[in-house]
C-alpha cells in the first residue's frame, strides 16, 4: 500500500515541488528492487520522508485504518437497506476526499452518527410485572396515591397490548415534585432505558428535528441525539418542560413533536440532518410541564394530564425522612453514624430555609449538611492515619532504640506524646466516629441564617395600600404582596413589577371600579367626585424582576386601593385571589390548591376565594384546610 501512496502522491503533487535531496530519494526507492540492498539507515530516512510526504498529503495509514474501522462499525450497525444505500454513497465520497478537504470532517461526522445510531439495537422487552411494578414506585416515592394508580393502569394496558396507541402521560406541576424520578421509575418498570430531553426554552423546530447538513455547524435534532446516547431504540425518553417551547420565525417546535408523538408519523421520524427515517415508534414517550395552560393545543390533545400540585410541611417531613435523607448520605458517601438529622431539624429547614411546593431546595439543603458532614469526617479520617503514622515511627524509633534520633527541633513533641500515650497501653487507632447532630445552631453555621421567619406579611403590610394575593406561577402557587402609594400628580396610573398586559388591565379595571364606588364604600374624598383629583396612583407588584401576568389579581388590587384610600391597613394574616370584572363580579380563578398550599406555607391562615371556586376545596388536603379559614 505504500507503494501505492507513494504512486498517488508523486502524480498528484507537482515534482517540483520535491526538494532536489527528495528526488534523489525517490530514485533511490524505486531502484532497490534492483540495485545494490541500501543501507539500514538511508531506509531509515527514506522510511521517515514517505511519512512525511503521506502526512502532508493527509494519506497516512492513520487515516485509512479510520475509514476501514469506521465502515466496519456501519456494517455492525445494521441499517435498514435504503440507509445502508445511502451511508455506502457517503462513505465513497468521503474515500475521495482528502482529510484537509473542507467537507471531509463534517461527512466523517454524518457516518459516524449513521454508525452509531441504534437502528437494531433495542433493550429486551419482559412482560410487565405489575406487583413488582408498584412495590418499585412505593419503594422510591412517598404519598401521590393517584398518580401510583394511573401510573399502573397505564403499565397494565401496555402489558396487555404491547403496543397501545394510548396517549402520552404528561406529569404537569411545579419544580421538584418527583415528574422526573416517577418517569424514570416507569422506565424501571418497563425495564428499558430512560433519557431525558430537556425542551425548555426551544424556539427553534431545528433544535427538533435538525438542520439540513448545508448549514455550517450542522447537527441532529435533540431527539436523534438522544437516541444516539441512551443507544437503544426503544428508550423511555422524557420530554421535560414541553410547555416551554415556542414558535417564533424559525418554526415551530410544537409541531415537530407532534410528528414525533404521532402514532402514525413516528415510524419514518425525518430529522433533517439525519436525511433517512428514523423509526422512533418503539420510543415510550413521557412528558413534563409546569402549566397545563401553555402548552399548545394540538400538544395537549395528545396527551394524558397528570397533575402533582406539590406537597404539604407533613409530606415533605416524611420524604425528607424516609427518601432524600438516605439517598443524600448514600450520595456523599457516609451515613447515619457520621450525621444525625432530627425531624425537628428537618421541620426547621422546611419552615425556615425552604418556601416552595417540591423538595427541590430542601434536598439541596440537606446534602449542605451531608457535605459539612463529609468534611468532618474526612478531616477526622486525616489526624487519624496521621496518628496512626506518627505511632507506627514513633513505635519503629523505639524499637529500634533510636530515640535519640528524633529529639530534633519540631519533633520533640511528637516523641513526647507519642511515648505518653505508649505508656497508657493503648492508641486512637479505630475510634469510633461522633455523629454530626444538626440542630438548630449547626443549622445556622451550615445553612446561614434562616432566609424565612413568618413575621414577612405582618411587616409587608403594616401600611396602608397593600394587601396579600395568591398566585400561580410556574413553580406552584405564590403569596405576592401588592403595594400602592398615593402622591401628589395629574390623575395617572403607574404600574411597575414587570407586568404583562392582562394583569395591566386589571389594576386598571380595579381602579376604575373604586373610583366609581368611592361614595359607597366611604371613601375620604379630597373633593367631591373625585378620587384621583390632583394625585397620582402608583401600583408596585414585588419582586421586581419576576414576570408577572393574569387575571387572578383583581381582588387583591381592589382590596390595595381601598385600603390606601380609606388609610386602614389590612389583615396580615388574610391572602385571597379572584378575578374581578368591571362592574364588580368576581370570577373563579385556576390554581387553587397551590395557592392555598402556598399560604400554608407563608403562614396565612385566612383566605378568600370567588364563591365559584369552593368546589376546588376538595382537592386541598384536609390536614391544611382544617387549620385555615377560607372564606368566599
Ligand atoms: P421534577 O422533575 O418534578 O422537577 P424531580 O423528579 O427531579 O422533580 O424530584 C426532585 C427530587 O425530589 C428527586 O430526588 C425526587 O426523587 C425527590 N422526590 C420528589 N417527590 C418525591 C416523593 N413523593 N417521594 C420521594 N422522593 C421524591
Amino acid at each position: 500500500m505504500s507503494t501505492l501512496l507513494h504512486s498517488r502522491s508523486r502524480s498528484r503533487r507537482d515534482p517540483g515541488e520535491f526538494d532536489d535531496a527528495g528526488e534523489e530519494e525517490m530514485a533511490g526507492l524505486s531502484a532497490k528492487s534492483d540495485g545494490p540492498p541500501m543501507s539500514k539507515t538511508r531506509r531509515d530516512i527514506l522510511h521517515q520522508q514517505i511519512r512525511a510526504i503521506k502526512d502532508e498529503l493527509g494519506e497516512n495509514d492513520e487515516d485509512e485504518d479510520d475509514v476501514a474501522s469506521l465502515e466496519k462499525k456501519m456494517q455492525e450497525a445494521g441499517m435498514p437497506p435504503n440507509v445502508w444505500k445511502h451511508a455506502q454513497r457517503e462513505l465513497r465520497r468521503l474515500r475521495k476526499m482528502q482529510p484537509q478537504q473542507p467537507g471531509y470532517g463534517t461527512s466523517r461526522t454524518y457516518l459516524e452518527l449513521l454508525a452509531d445510531l441504534p437502528w437494531q439495537i433495542a433493550s429486551e422487552e419482559h412482560e410487565i410485572d405489575l406487583v413488582a411494578a408498584k412495590e418499585r414506585l412505593d419503594s422510591e416515592h412517598y404519598g401521590l396515591s393517584k398518580v401510583k394508580k394511573r401510573i399502573i393502569e397505564y403499565l397494565a394496558v401496555r402489558k396487555l397490548k404491547p403496543d397501545a396507541r394510548g396517549p402520552v402521560l404528561c406529569f404537569v406541576g411545579p419544580p421538584g415534585v418527583g415528574k422526573t424520578s416517577l418517569a424514570s421509575s416507569i422506565a424501571g418498570a418497563l425495564n428499558r432505558r430512560f433519557i431525558r430531553i430537556s425542551l425548555g426554552g426551544v424556539k427553534d423546530e431545528a433544535d427538533i428535528r435538525g438542520h439540513r447538513r448545508t448549514y455550517i455547524g450542522s447537527m441532529p435534532g435533540r431527539l436523534i441525539d438522544g437516541i444516539k446516547r441512551v443507544g437503544v431504540n426503544n428508550p423511555v425518553m422524557l420530554l421535560d418542560e414541553i410547555d416551554k417551547t415556542g414558535a417564533d420565525v424559525r418554526g415551530d417546535p410544537a409541531s415537530a413533536l407532534l410528528e414525533v408523538l404521532d402514532p402514525e408519523q413516528n415510524k419514518t421520524f425525518n430529522d433533517h440532518y439525519l436525511n433517512v427515517p428514523f423509526d422512533v415508534s418503539k420510543v415510550v414517550f413521557v412528558a413534563t410541564a409546569n402549566r397545563m395552560q401553555l402548552m399548545p393545543a394540538p400538544l395537549l390533545d395528545r396527551m394524558e394530564v397528570i397533575e402533582l400540585p406539590g406537597y404539604t410541611s407533613e409530606e415533605k417531613l416524611r420524604i425528607a425522612m424516609l427518601h432524600l435523607i438516605p439517598r443524600v448520605l448514600e450520595q456523599h458517601g457516609i451515613t447515619s453514624e457520621h450525621i444525625d438529622i432530627p425531624e425537628p431539624t428537618v421541620e426547621l429547614i422546611i419552615q425556615r430555609y425552604t418556601r416552595e411546593a417540591g423538595v427541590r431546595n430542601l434536598s439541596r439543603h440537606l446534602a449542605a449538611l451531608a457535605r459539612a458532614a463529609a468534611v468532618k469526617v474526612a478531616e477526622k479520617d486525616q489526624s487519624d492515619r496521621h496518628t496512626r503514622e506518627m505511632q507506627t515511627e514513633v513505635t519503629q524509633m523505639i524499637d529500634h532504640g533510636g530515640g535519640g534520633l528524633i529529639v530534633e527541633g519540631a519533633e520533640v513533641d511528637m516523641e513526647v506524646e507519642a511515648i505518653g500515650v505508649q505508656r497508657q497501653g493503648s492508641l486512637p487507632l479505630a475510634i469510633k466516629p461522633e455523629p454530626l447532630v444538626v440542630d438548630e445552631a449547626v443549622l445556622e453555621i451550615v445553612l446561614g441564617p434562616p432566609k424565612f421567619d413568618g413575621r414577612e406579611a405582618a411587616e409587608r403590610v403594616a401600611t396602608p395600600g397593600v394587601a396579600v394575593g395568591l398566585v400561580w406561577t410556574e413553580v406552584g402557587g405564590e403569596v405576592l404582596f401588592v403595594e400602592s402609594t398615593a402622591m401628589l400628580g395629574k390623575g395617572d396610573l403607574h404600574l411597575t413589577g414587570q407586568l404583562g398586559d392582562v394583569i395591566k388591565e386589571s389594576a386598571q379595571i380595579a381602579l376604575t371600579w373604586v373610583r366609581a364606588r368611592s361614595a359607597e364604600l366611604k371613601l375620604p374624598v379630597a373633593e367631591a367626585g373625585s378620587l384621583m383629583k390632583e394625585r397620582d396612583i402608583h401600583i408596585h407588584f414585588p419582586a421586581g424582576a419576576v414576570p408577572k401576568d393574569g387575571p387572578s389579581a383583581g381582588v387583591t388590587l381592589v382590596t390595595a386601593l381601598v385600603s390606601l384610600f380609606a388609610k386602614r391597613s389590612v389583615r396580615a394574616d388574610t391572602a385571597m385571589t379572584g378575578e374581578m370584572t368591571l362592574r364588580g363580579l368576581i370570577l373563579p380563578v385556576g390554581g387553587i390548591k397551590d395557592k392555598i398550599l402556598a399560604a400554608h406555607r407563608c403562614g396565612i391562615r385566612r383566605v378568600i376565594l370567588p364563591e365559584r371556586n369552593r368546589k376546588d376545596l376538595q382537592e386541598v388536603p384536609a390536614p391544611i384546610l382544617m387549620n385555615m379559614e377560607v372564606s368566599g
